[in-house]
């Protein structure tokens, strides 16, 4: 079996940007690199969107970016702008076309669809595959997105819908997320903040539907593409030993209050490359301690008082919408920190705090 210098265990959004950074940056040149990925083919399967706090390797592959955006609760809405900070999505079809043109082009890059197939022994390897022990009794972000397509013009395609919590809630947190492409084709997406374990939760295509149809009052549309999935708001098990680093959602690279995890996996890509030939004797890479702690007092706030959600969400944005992206994008100052904190309710948070 073949011996690799690099092997990288999943080519999803964390191998293959970790694959490109070192590609672009020519640390592939006298190196070989194995892709461990079962896929049979690469075609478009998630929208990943964020707000753009940092420079990236996919400028082109953004389907659209918008600086203006809407949160509402029943009879309430907030319109805010974020042109210094834009909202982007990213259309995977098109990040893993790119990326998988330029590594074929170097000889020194392998695909296997096995790990049986490549001898792991003498390798940095960098596993993208997290291992979850048990589901049960934990939190995800669960959901489904459709995009569909309107007959008439409907959108106003300037302005998306970070979330719209004036739906059934259950005892969840639920919201629909709506990305206009154009004035006659957007993604509509249905969220849910749950333990998973209400199947009336998971009636995704009924709440499209309806919410569509019902509350938007589109009534002519016809579906492009579909997309679903489940984020977990806990850390999967996997933890880094001798020559191996994990990455991507293994790696802890979720911000949990969120689910946002591209950028940081981005983030994470430069940090190795930048670090590679030394990477054993340098600190591990991670969301910093402040957001994991401050993420692990709202979670149990989301648990306790998942009814009050809808209004937690809502009020934070009283502060700047500046203030609020850089925190939930993990690049808050304390004085950014202490806004946010401020504007939630503060006995709810001392209890959770202190449980
Ligand atoms: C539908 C969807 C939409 C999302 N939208 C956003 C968003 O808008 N913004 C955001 O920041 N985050 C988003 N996320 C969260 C996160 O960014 C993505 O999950 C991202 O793809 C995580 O990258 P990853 O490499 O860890 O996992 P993946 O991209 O899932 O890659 C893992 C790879 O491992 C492969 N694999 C599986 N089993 C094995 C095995 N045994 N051996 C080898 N390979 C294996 C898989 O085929 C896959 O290609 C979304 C997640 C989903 C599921």
């Amino acid at each position: 079996m073949r011996e690799f210098d690099y092997i990288i265990i999943g080519g999803g959004c964390a191998g293959l940007s970790l694959a490109y950074e070192l590609e672009t940056h020519n640390k592939l040149k006298d190196k070989t690199l194995a892709i461990i990925e079962p896929r049979l083919e690469y075609k478009r399967d998630k929208t990943w969107s964020f707000w753009k706090t940092i420079n990236h390797n996919f400028e082109d592959c953004v389907k659209k970016s918008w600086d203006n955006f809407s949160i509402n609760i029943p009879n309430k809405i907030k319109f805010l702008e974020c042109n210094e900070l834009p909202y982007q999505s990213i259309d995977s079809g098109l990040f893993y076309k790119k990326i998988n043109s330029i590594l074929k082009q170097n000889l020194n890059i392998k695909f296997y669809k096995d790990i049986n197939e490549v001898n792991l022994n003498n390798s940095l390897v960098f596993n993208s595959v997290p291992s979850i022990e048990s589901e049960e009794n934990q939190l995800w972000q669960h959901f489904k997105g459709i995009e569909i397509e309107t007959t008439k013009d409907f959108f106003d395609e300037k302005m998306m819908n970070l979330m719209d919590f004036d739906c059934q809630q259950y005892d969840s947190v639920h919201f629909f997320y709506t990305l206009p492409y154009s004035k006659n084709k957007a993604l509509v997406e249905t969220t849910w903040l749950s333990k998973m374990n209400n199947d009336l939760e998971k009636d995704y295509d009924e709440q499209l539907k309806n919410y569509i149809e019902n509350h938007l009052n589109i009534k002519n549309y016809k579906i492009n593409y579909k997309e679903n999935g489940a984020i977990p708001l806990f850390y999967p098990s996997n933890v880094n030993e001798k020559n191996k680093i994990n990455i991507g959602t293994a790696g802890h690279m979720t911000r949990l209050s969120t689910g946002y995890t591209f950028l940081n996996i981005q983030d994470h890509s430069r940090y190795i490359r930048k670090n590679i030939d030394n990477i054993d004797k340098i600190k591990k890479y991670g969301i910093k301690k402040k957001y994991q702690f401050l993420d692990k007092i709202f979670l149990r706030v989301l648990t306790n008082h998942t009814n009050q959600m809808p209004n937690i969400f809502f009020k934070m944005f009283d502060n700047s919408p500046k203030t609020v992206i850089k925190f939930l994008s993990n690049k808050s100052n304390i004085f950014q920190d202490l806004l946010i904190i401020l504007k939630m309710p503060k006995w709810l948070f001392i209890k959770a705090l202190l449980k």
